[in-house]
């Protein structure tokens, strides 16, 4: 049997830079993905879902050229097959780069499905034993001192009647030709990207969400903005949707939404649910006795990344802590520092995380909301700053000034430095403004560093440091 000083469950995000980070230190380091190296992030999510963003900026720019003075005078035809083609083209390639790096970071690497055994794989003079099995069902086993579960997450089921007539976000991927009319279910950031993209390429999209809009946990500011830019770019939303059921008509193939509040919405040719995500825990992980979250399938780890059972951790989308690529990254690197680099104090923080939103217009977001940092500081204790602003990218826009779209931002600081506990960006150009802010915000800066930094002019990201009162906050004042 093949002992190694460390075993990762799972060739995504987090199981990847892990295990490469271990191995710089010179240890052996085994790890195993049962399907597709890169996990979520390449295969199904932040890499194909940026590139469908990408396709659907370029459906919005083909609409914008007029106002640049660019005729249009033949048709312009988009092909779904040309885009999917060259994407599954491109992730292949990465898939094969994944497992190239891992090579030259001299990674044992097994395309194989990873369980602890049902008979024996607590901890002995070996270590741990973990059972590795293939397609065929060719099973052997290796051993490990140090175990990490990186196995990510997977879409939650609607568990409703006509389930069977959906697909998911990975099935959004496999799709061969582009929707006429879909309806999403869910009010996550998932469904509002894909809706974006299907809606900017001219598919009917409808949303259904179970609140009055989408992106429940997010700042007011940003959901109801958005909730207004969607439904001005033609997304049906439909508020308080509980689905009871889905039948399907199998003569014109579109299915039909019933939902609990007696409505019913139909010919829908693809019924995409992306209601939230679920760990991926299905390798008996009880046999080595790993506690899960009170009331929830997700894996307790504490602030180390250390789960309830000696030596074994796991981090990224099992844990649920903050779902998001580099979360998961800088989690599996500082783990490998601490165990292996000695750095015994090396661990993520989990403040202060910035992320962005792809939607459209984009969003970017980092720290507390107002709701929440009234709820924690007092409403008192709390001052806000915002801003609405017209990009300049709509400057020669023939069409009426207050129907250009708007860029809008809100700061919340915490007096009486006024340092900023949150920053919300709905606009064009806020995907690429967030993350300089966030280390400005990560180091903690007050409203008066902000100030103090002079604007770069015309930009969206001057509106950040130049919010009204400029050069007046708490802090600079006698
Ligand atoms: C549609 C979508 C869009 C997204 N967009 C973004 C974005 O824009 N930005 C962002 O930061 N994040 C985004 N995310 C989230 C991001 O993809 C995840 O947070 C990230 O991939 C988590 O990394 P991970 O290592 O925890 O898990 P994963 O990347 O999911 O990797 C887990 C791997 O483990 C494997 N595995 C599971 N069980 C076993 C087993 N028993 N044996 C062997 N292998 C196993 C799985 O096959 C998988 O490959 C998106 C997710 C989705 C679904």
């Amino acid at each position: 049997m093949r002992h190694f000083d460390y075993f990762v469950i799972g060739g995504g995000s987090g199981g990847i830079a892990s295990a490469r980070r271990a191995a710089s230190y010179g240890k052996k380091v085994g790890i195993a993905e049962k399907k597709y190296w890169g996990g979520t992030c390449v295969n199904f999510g932040c890499v194909p879902k940026k590139i469908m963003w990408n396709v659907a900026s370029m459906s919005e720019s083909l609409s914008h050229c007029k106002h640049f003075g660019f005729e249009n005078k033949g048709e312009i035809n988009f092909s779904w097959n040309t885009v999917k083609t060259c994407r599954d083209a491109y992730i292949k390639r990465l898939n094969k780069i994944y497992k190239q790096n891992l090579k030259n970071a001299q990674i044992t690497f097994f395309d194989e499905y990873a369980s602890f055994d049902e008979y024996d794989s607590l901890y002995d003079k070996d270590g741990y034993t973990i059972k590795l099995s293939d397609e065929e069902g060719d099973i052997h086993y290796v051993t490990a001192t140090h175990v990490l579960i990186a196995s990510g997450g997977k879409p939650s089921l609607l568990n409703v009647p006509g389930e069977e007539y959906t697909i998911n976000s990975d099935g959004f991927f496999k799709l061969k030709s582009q929707p006429k009319k879909v309806a999403l279910i869910g009010s996550g950031y998932i469904s509002v990207e894909l809706a974006g993209v299907l809606n900017s390429l001219g598919t009917e999209t409808h949303m259904f969400v179970r609140g009055n809009m989408a992106l429940r946990k997010f700042d007011s500011l940003l959901k109801e903005e958005l909730d207004q830019f969607m439904k001005n770019q033609g997304i049906k939303i439909h508020p308080y949707s509980i689905i009871k059921k889905i039948e399907k008509n199998f003569e014109s193939n579109e299915s039909t939404i019933f939902l609990k509040n007696g409505k019913i919405h139909s010919d829908f040719d693809c019924i995409i649910v992306a209601i939230g995500r679920d760990p991926e825990i299905s390798f008996n992980i009880e046999k080595v006795g790993i506690k899960k979250l009170q009331d929830t399938n997700f894996i307790k780890v504490d602030e180390y990344q250390n789960t309830s059972v000696e030596n074994i951790y796991a981090l990224g989308d099992v844990c649920g802590l903050i779902e998001l690529t580099p979360m998961a990254i800088a989690a599996g690197r500082r783990l490998a520092d601490r165990l292996f680099g000695g750095i015994l104090s090396a661990k993520v923080s989990y403040d202060n995380v910035p992320t962005v939103i792809f939607s459209h217009p984009p969003i970017a977001t980092i720290g507390l909301t107002e709701d929440e940092a009234i709820s924690k500081f007092g409403k008192e204790n709390i001052i806000i700053y915002s801003n609405v602003s017209v990009n300049l990218y709509y400057a020669i826009f023939d069409m009426n000034p207050s129907d250009k779209p708007k860029c809008s931002m809100k700061m919340i600081c915490l007096k009486p430095r006024e340092k900023v506990i949150g920053l919300h960006i709905i606009g064009m150009g806020a995907d690429e403004m967030m993350q300089g802010f966030g280390v400005a915000i990560k180091m903690g800066a007050t409203k008066a560093d902000m100030d103090n930094c002079i604007a770069i002019h015309p930009t969206a990201s001057e509106e950040v440091v130049t919010m009204t009162p400029w050069g007046l906050s708490g802090s600079q004042l006698p």
